[in-house]
């Protein structure tokens, strides 16, 4: 889920339904061989769970604001799970680096 939410944040989305989260952690997974599909609930749950990310409540599903404060929380998440793949456009991936 968090290498889909870094995927994300890289493809400069504003916002995104943790359904498709879901879906490009499950194209991932597959990617990898590995047999898991998450279902736009699960991954709702994992988000909570795992990295305090809470959606807001839409007609189709629940939408998760990558706002700066979530990228870069999303960002800290990827560098402490260490699967942060940096990407040089990223403010926040540069950001990380001279931290590091
Ligand atoms: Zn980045």
């Amino acid at each position: 889920m968090l290498e889909a939410l870094l995927l994300l944040c890289h493809n400069s989305r504003s916002d995104v339904f943790v359904g498709e989260i879901a879906e490009v952690a499950n194209a991932i997974f597959e990617g990898r061989g590995d047999n898991i599909k998450l279902s736009a609930r699960a991954g709702g749950d994992i988000l909570r769970e795992q990295f305090g990310l809470v959606g807001r409540r839409r007609t189709y599903g629940f939408q998760l604001a990558l706002d700066l404060e979530t990228q870069r929380h999303v960002h800290r998440l990827g560098i402490a799970y260490h699967v942060l793949e940096p990407v040089d456009e990223c403010q926040h991936c540069r950001a990380a680096q001279t931290d590091g």
